[in-house]
């Protein structure tokens, strides 16, 4: 009569059989306490291939299954190695290493110190198990987000710079997690699908994934019915970069929190990197709870703000080029001038547009971008420029405009000239730096002198600050 065939059926050398039967008994006795799925996913995928005295070496797929067994499975598999070898066994992990050469791990059942794992290379055929193993990667990156198409500008020079930074290294920053916080249509989700797109395409993260918190709260919900938490937690732990979006969404939902929490840590732990947004600060955060918030501060918060008077011209530039429409300046001024604190209002002014002019048929100038505004924001605007400011102050101090950007340092004209510089400063979004181009190519410190100039002389001199004041006023009217 033949043998009963034993319960895993391994091609294994003979003198492998020891190691095959003690593992078997082992696996009998785990079976009984944990789930049919978990029994798969954790425990059907080790392979035995040494048993010396007391000693089983068995091969894991990953440092993530490693790290896994180690965390969840411990005492369960203390508790049954001694029950099959005695009180001397002792467990060898084999890991099939993510860069194919193979290292091996110790863990002394007995001795918790000893628990972190050594390094002995001496072990183990080479056998790569660790893609069929890990579950497919679904990134939810949209190509379309790049930081070619990102434009820089002083509201989120540090989250862009931070996010390429993390994209060229993922987990090798200290910028673990990158949290980047923003209102509502700045650019938050734009730079973190950038950040993973250049992760992966520079082959800087093999296994990368976007989220957003809702999804990933419906997803764990799922999980929980469905009896698969264990693969949901998984999948999320095996990534090399994890990116979760508007973790605001988080609040108040405890059950998710604390997976993600533990997702956290693993992640974190292991080197990987996590990247994070919210529409505020981290400690501002309501209804998350206070071990999350302290973890998500470990690393870097980085904020965007309403782009300046450049960057939405600028991005209105870009954006009507990558639409083949030729824009004349006067019409992006006029739009982003009135449009001033979202981007994706800006987007939705342009799509508008060229709707508008499809539609009916009509040329794209002002008059079309007016009745396009209308609808979008209450009051239009059209935009105060540095030279209406110039030609308003020179008018009120009765002097050329050119000789504002002239040479001269006549004490009437030095005196219009930082009024000027003043209220452009006061008025507009432009940066120091191009009000000083406007003003005969002067430096930002000549600016920032005027501006001081002007503040200190209203504050001893009311009846200059009352023209100023009157100036100021009637600008702001034209604006
Ligand atoms: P948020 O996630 O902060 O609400 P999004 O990333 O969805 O904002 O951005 C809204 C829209 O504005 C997107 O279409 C995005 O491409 C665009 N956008 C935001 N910031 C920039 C930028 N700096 N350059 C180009 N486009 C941008
Ligand atoms: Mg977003």
């Amino acid at each position: 009569m033949n043998a009963l065939p034993l319960p895993l059926e391994h091609n294994l050398q003979p003198d492998l059989q020891p190691a095959l039967d003690a593992w078997n008994a082992c696996l009998h006795l785990i079976q009984e306490h944990v789930s049919s799925l978990s029994f798969k996913t954790w425990f059907q995928p080790i392979t035995p291939t040494k048993l010396d005295g007391a000693s089983l070496t068995v091969r894991v797929p990953s440092q993530f299954f490693y790290d896994w067994l180690e965390e969840h499975y411990n005492p369960l598999l203390q508790s049954t190695l001694v029950t099959v070898l005695g009180h001397e066994a002792k467990l060898f992990y084999v890991v099939e290493a993510e860069d194919s050469s193979t290292i091996a791990l110790q863990t002394s059942l007995f001795d918790q110190d000893s628990a972190k794992p050594t390094a002995q290379k001496e072990f183990a055929p080479h056998v790569s198990l660790r893609s069929e193993l890990l579950p497919a990667v679904q990134h939810n990156l949209n190509p379309r987000y790049t930081f070619e198409n990102f434009i820089k500008g002083d509201c989120n020079q540090l989250a862009r710079a931070a996010a390429l930074a993390v994209a060229n290294n993922p987990g090798g920053t200290s910028f673990n997690p990158l949290v980047i916080y923003a209102g509502t249509g700045l650019g938050k989700t734009h730079l973190m699908h950038a950040l993973g797109n250049h992760a992966l395409a520079s082959g800087k993260a093999k296994r990368a994934a976007y989220v957003s918190s809702e999804k990933f709260t419906i997803d764990f919900v799922d999980a929980i019915q469905s009896d698969t938490v264990n693969d949901f937690s998984q999948y999320y732990r095996s990534m090399d970069l994890l990116v979760v979006d508007d973790i605001q969404f988080f609040s108040g939902k405890e059950k998710t929190q604390d997976n993600f929490f533990h997702t956290f840590n693993t992640l974190y732990q292991a080197g990987k990197q996590i990247v994070l947004s919210s529409d505020v600060p981290p400690k501002e955060l309501k209804g998350l709870d206070e071990r999350l918030i302290s973890r998500f501060q470990c690393g870097l918060t980085a904020d965007i703000q309403p782009p300046d008077l450049e960057t939405r011209i600028a991005i209105l530039q870009k954006k009507s080029e990558d639409n083949n429409l030729e824009l004349s300046p006067h019409i992006t001024d006029f739009i982003a001038a009135n449009v001033t604190t979202n981007i994706r209002e800006l987007e939705g002014c342009l799509i508008s547009l060229l709707a508008r002019a499809s539609l009916e048929n009509r040329e794209i100038n002002l008059d079309l971008a007016k009745d396009v505004l209308r609808v979008v924001v209450s009051e239009v605007r059209t935009p105060l420029t540095i030279e209406k400011i110039q030609h308003s102050v020179c008018e009120h101090f009765n002097i050329p405009e050119d000789l504002l950007r002239a040479k001269t340092r006549k004490q009437e004209i030095v005196e219009a000239r930082q009024a000027a510089m003043y209220l452009a400063k006061e008025l507009t979004s432009s940066s120091l730096k191009t009000i000083g181009l406007h003003f005969g190519g002067r430096d930002h410190s000549t600016v920032i002198h005027a501006y001081q100039t002007i503040e200190d002389r209203m504050r001893i001199d009311s009846s200059f600050k009352q023209q100023i004041v009157q100036l100021r006023r009637l600008l702001e009217s034209l604006k």
